[in-house]
């Protein structure tokens, strides 16, 4: 288990960060969200007639539970600052781009996008199916229809046995 993050802690960092690199953050708000699925860490901003307005760092719950070393947990959020700098100081949205890679080099981490791999498989609701002679994994299956084409259709390898069903998450 790494270290559990409280927002203030990714505050702090962000607003440590700041001081470091020389343009202050400590304005943005910092939001935790349980919806992020596809990406760790976001920062979010308006571009209006080529002015770019921050306004929010936004990084996934998962992130910050434990799960992830310290350091790791570092850089996603040190990451979605250099976007902050880079885009803020030169109000141009550079995404990915040198100027955002050499900010991170500046700032001493990666400047790779390393961060769909954190992403930990979402586990879903589904059916599993058993035998219902021996209470054997048959199969699961997602949807309740080809459940019931299975149930209609097949018995257990096993035991011959006909096929039951429970819900289960995986
Ligand atoms: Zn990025
Ligand atoms: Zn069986």
């Amino acid at each position: 288990m790494g270290k559990i993050w409280t927002q203030e802690d990714v505050r702090q960092l962000l607003v440590d960060t700041g001081k470091r690199a020389g343009l202050d953050c400590s304005h943005v708000p910092v939001e935790i969200s349980s919806k992020m699925e596809k990406t760790m860490g976001s920062f979010l901003f308006r571009e209006k007639s080529g002015m770019i307005t921050p306004h929010a760092f936004r990084f996934a719950e998962v992130l910050l539970s434990g799960i992830y070393a310290e350091s790791v947990v570092r850089n996603v959020i040190i990451h979605e600052y250099a976007h902050f700098y880079a885009n803020v100081r030169d109000q141009e949205n550079h995404m990915h781009d040198e100027v955002f890679k050499s900010t991170c080099v500046m700032l001493g981490i990666p400047d790779h996008t390393y961060f769909k791999e954190l992403i930990p498989p979402v586990k879903k609701k589904g059916y599993i199916l058993v035998c219902s002679q021996c209470g054997g994994k048959v199969a699961v299956r997602r949807k309740i229809d080809a459940v019931e084409k299975i149930l209609r259709m097949k018995v257990s390898r096993c035991c011959h046995a006909k096929i039951g069903y429970r819900e289960g998450v995986y």
